[in-house]
């Protein structure tokens, strides 16, 4: 019988020393007694997660874990959050990430104010979206709606076009930069042009009680196809996640992935109702992939005091309440971060990640006093390329069953 393993991700977790918490990490300020006990039973180490001239993005990171090969199989954001949606999709399909965004004019001159145009409503965006989708007539552009101000467009035929090497920055890092790179990107394809000004000449005029002036296509790739995790690892998965770029990879790859109401991705999320979701699929699964947004987003608006208690609330909201299975299945249990979101530096960066895989069947006194950035490096193992972490302890789980 295969074992079960747990995979819990708390995204962007990993930070850097803080002047403010004299000299230590928001993981060590944070009370994790969870932690902390199972790095003294357990292995620590480090793992590159982001293979080497690749983008930090959680999508890259997250398909790292999961043991694919980012370089092999990564086609871009949009394909994975059509992935998530179930979208059909044909293999020359060119699907972009569309967010309905905020700029200071739509010219060489203007800046990126707000990539998500004021964190619109699910309301106002599907307003807006269905207004463009009605009024926009773009040979072969078909726009999808998503949620909020995050949707997708499809071009047809597009991965046989030059559109599909344009290089588009993505629009939260553009944020306070001028538009004039992308636009001249935008302005080498017919189509995007098109799109874009019309767009952005459409939503000044029609009505539009929102911030939104701007459509930024990104992220385009051809349709995401990931092997069947079953059949590829031999482990029944299931994930566990508010966020559509991590449920997108588990769906691609076959796995169980069930839409939780109450999971927000913030710090408020249902942390009950991912607890009992993560133990209904475990009467199913072999391995569970359970991902916990809120740390990462702290991250990104640099608070530190937040960050802290996303840390502490994964500790005792998450895995508290599941370290029962863990031991009920005499299940592996591997902790980590799919990458640093440090504060100073509120975005993401390439640094390797801390983890820590403990085996209730082979308790392995490491000696650590608590999990950390630091004890993790202090382990001295260094997992690289980062996908072979999981398919590893899966091999290491065999030979102890
Ligand atoms: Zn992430």
């Amino acid at each position: 019988m295969t074992r079960k393993l747990l995979f819990f991700i708390a995204d962007g977790m990993g930070d850097y020393p803080l002047q403010e918490l004299e000299g230590r990490t928001p993981m060590e300020a944070a009370e994790t007694p969870n932690m902390d006990r199972l790095a003294s039973l357990g292995t620590l180490g480090l793992c590159r997660s982001i293979p080497r001239g690749m983008d930090a993005g959680s999508d890259i990171a997250n398909m790292s874990l999961l043991g694919f090969n980012p370089a092999k199989y990564h086609t871009g954001r949009g394909p994975i959050e059509a992935a998530a949606q179930g979208l059909a999709c044909e293999n020359t399909d060119l699907i972009y990430r569309l967010n309905l965004c905020t700029v200071s004019e739509f010219s060489a001159q203007g800046v990126m104010l707000d990539h998500s145009g004021g964190h619109i409503s699910g309301e106002d965006g599907a307003f807006l979206i269905q207004r463009l989708q009605e009024k926009l007539r773009i040979d072969g552009m078909v726009i999808s709606p998503g949620f909020q101000y995050r949707h997708l467009l499809i071009q047809k035929d597009g991965t046989l076009g030059l559109e599909n090497d344009l290089d588009i920055s993505p629009p939260h890092d553009l944020i306070n930069k001028h538009l004039d790179r992308d636009l001249a990107r935008f302005d080498r394809s017919r189509s995007l042009s098109n799109l874009v000004y019309q767009g952005a000449r459409l939503l000044r005029d029609m009505d539009n009680p929102t911030r939104v002036n701007a459509v930024w296509p990104w992220g385009q790739g051809k349709p995401l196809a990931l092997p069947d995790y079953q059949k590829h690892f031999g482990y029944r998965g299931a994930v566990v996640s508010a966020v559509d770029l991590i449920k997108g990879l588990g769906r691609a790859a076959g796995m169980t992935v069930p839409d939780i109401p109450g999971a927000t991705g913030l710090l408020n999320t249902d942390y009950q109702a991912k607890c009992e979701t993560a133990r209904e699929l475990l009467e199913k699964n072999d391995f569970l992939y359970l991902h916990l947004e809120a740390p990462d987003e702290c991250g990104h608006t640099g608070n530190i005091k937040d960050k802290i208690e996303a840390i502490r609330r994964f500790d005792h909201l998450i895995l508290g309440p599941l370290l029962e299975s863990v031991e009920k299945y005499r299940a592996g249990c591997l902790i980590g971060c799919d990458h640093l979101t440090p504060i100073v530096k509120q975005t993401h960066t390439h640094d390797p990640v801390p983890f820590l895989f403990y085996d209730p069947l082979r308790p392995n006194r490491s000696g650590a006093s608590e999990f950390s950035e630091q004890t993790a490096k202090e382990a001295s193992l260094l997992i690289d390329p980062g996908h072979d972490l999981l398919p590893c302890l899966f091999q290491k789980m065999k030979a102890v069953s």
